[in-house]
């Protein structure tokens, strides 16, 4: 079948999302003839976060061909290994778990994991806690770098964190190198068909641009899609109750490893993030502003960082939540903030830029516009699962401490599939993979994750029995021992001299 592709692609906005999109799309199509411009406002400012990702970027910089070796250091990043939640729940054993990556190496703890955690969820007595079955948990803890020095039987999967600015920057000096076109120019005027197709951006320096195919990389204002087009949004703000974010950085210790993974702490209104970068600590706080008031949870978050962050300045943000229903709609891409937010509590919004782009490439060059519809719906149910995911963090939580965690929990604002996966899982005998199968909740996180943050929010029946001669039971010992050699392979995680 013959490949469609656009002639000419016109990108509004570089921040991340912009320049993620001009590489990804001059990857697929700038050899075949399609000319790629990005136009982007000095005056109008990019959200400036984002820090922490899933392994996903890994494949993003495979499809571009570029080393670690090469954009890492630029982009003063570190490796992750997954993400870890302490203060989520009251139990005492669960106060905290670990949200791994995980890898082929992973096969067999994974499974008896998943074992052992069905036995446990029929009452029996055993550790299900998901710190003790992975190995990116055993890695994380003794601050060790996915990256091994030895031979390893399959891949390893691990995530980065990384200054976004330095990020945006080094996408953008690479794109252009390659031949992607660059004004730096404010749109002002976008002028529409009978049919409500965008035909020109009239720029604040006169310019008229016209193109085959616009890409809407404008950030929360959502210029193309949502002002112009306005294409219907879908609100995620029932579910998710936190629309506001404080960034803060703070100082590194260079002399010491470097923590492989984000720390995503629960306090008082909300959580507060910890990204290690090989420069600094960005940290954060996201909070339901109905719940804290913006000084408040500024004092809170400089006491949770402590000293290092003395004289640092904080950035506040206002989040809005949801997506639009259409992300591609008439000859109009959007990818970005300006399709949608999460909030960033497990960092999936490259992710879904990433996701977006992909199937964007596929859907357009099978038969452009009788795609849109089976692209529009794929992008949903990505972005509807990942949310699922998010809020059930929050109805899992056990505090009682703050109205904010009380109204987090709240039954009637989680989606009639992420009830039925908890329905099923507090079912002892339920098959949670079929479920998960028939909720179609698998686009964005597969079962371990489901099951890491359902047995790492201790979400069991209390009350087990004795397991003393239970022969069905993995042994945990076995396992600790296996972990114990192999993070032995991984070096620890240290600042480059
Ligand atoms: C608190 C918080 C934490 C986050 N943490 C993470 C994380 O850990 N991991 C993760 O993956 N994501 C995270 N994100 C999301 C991440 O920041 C964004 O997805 C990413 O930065 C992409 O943003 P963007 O490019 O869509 O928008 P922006 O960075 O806002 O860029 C918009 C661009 O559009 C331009 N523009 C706007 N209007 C015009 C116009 N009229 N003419 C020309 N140009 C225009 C602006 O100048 C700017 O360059 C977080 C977000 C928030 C709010």
């Amino acid at each position: 079948m013959q490949q469609t592709i656009p002639r000419k692609i016109t990108i509004v906005g570089g921040g991340t999302a912009g320049w993620m999109s001009a590489s990804l799309l001059h990857h697929a199509w700038g050899h075949l003839g399609c000319e790629v411009l990005v136009i982007d406002s000095i005056d109008i400012p990019k959200i400036g976060v984002g820090e922490g990702s899933t392994p996903a970027l890994k494949r993003f910089f495979e499809t571009l061909n570029i080393e670690e070796s090469e954009w890492m250091p630029a982009c003063n990043a570190t490796y992750k290994c997954g993400i870890s939640f302490p203060s989520w729940t009251t139990h005492s054993a669960n106060n905290h778990y670990f949200h791994p990556f995980y890898s082929d190496v992973d096969l067999k703890t994974g499974k008896a994991f998943i074992h052992n955690t069905d036995l446990r969820r029929q009452g029996v007595n055993i550790d299900a806690h998901p710190d003790h079955y992975w190995l990116q948990s055993f890695l994380a803890k003794e601050y060790r770098s996915p990256k091994s020095d030895a031979k390893l039987n399959g891949t390893m999967e691990y995530g980065y964190h990384f200054d976004s600015a330095l990020l945006g920057e080094y996408l953008k000096t690479r794109a252009k190198k390659l031949g992607v076109l660059h004004a730096s120019d404010t749109v002002e005027q976008i002028n529409t068909d009978q049919n409500n197709n965008i035909t020109q951006l009239i720029t604040q320096s006169g310019n008229i641009v016209t193109s085959e195919l616009f890409v809407d990389c404008t950030g929360f204002s959502s210029l193309l899609i949502g002002k112009t087009l306005a294409a219907t949004y879908h609100s995620y703000s029932d579910g998710l109750l936190n629309d506001s974010a404080i960034a803060i950085a703070s100082s590194i210790d260079r002399s010491m490893p470097i923590p492989p993974y984000t720390e995503s702490a629960a306090l008082s209104a909300g959580w507060a993030w910890r990204i290690p970068l090989s420069s600094r600590y960005g940290n954060g706080y996201v909070y339901s502003s109905k719940h804290i008031s913006p000084e408040k949870a500024e004092a809170e978050l400089r006491e949770h960082i402590g000293p290092t962050c003395k004289d640092m300045p904080a950035k506040h943000i206002s989040m809005r939540l949801g997506r639009v229903e259409k992300h591609w709609h008439k000859n109009v891409l959007a990818v970005g903030l300006s399709q949608g937010f999460i909030e960033p509590l497990e960092a999936t919004a490259l992710m879904s830029v990433q996701f977006t782009l992909e199937e964007f490439i596929q859907h357009y060059s099978l038969d452009n516009l009788s795609q849109q519809n089976s692209f529009n719906s794929k992008i949903n149910t990505m972005l509807d699962s990942i949310k699922d995911y998010i809020q059930a963090h929050y109805f899992l939580n056990t505090r009682n401490d703050n109205q904010y965690w009380i109204d987090v929990r709240n039954e009637q604002a989680c989606s009639s599939k992420l009830r039925q996966i908890i329905a099923a899982w507090d079912q002892p005998l339920a098959d949670m993979e079929e479920i998960l199968t028939a909720t179609d909740s698998k686009r964005a996180y597969l079962t371990p994750s489901w099951y890491c943050l359902l047995a790492g929010k201790a979400r069991f029946n209390q009350q087990v029995a004795d397991i003393s001669d239970d022969k069905r039971v993995v042994n945990l010992d076995n396992i600790k021992r296996y972990f114990n050699i192999v993070t032995q392979h991984f070096p620890l995680h240290k600042h480059r001299n």
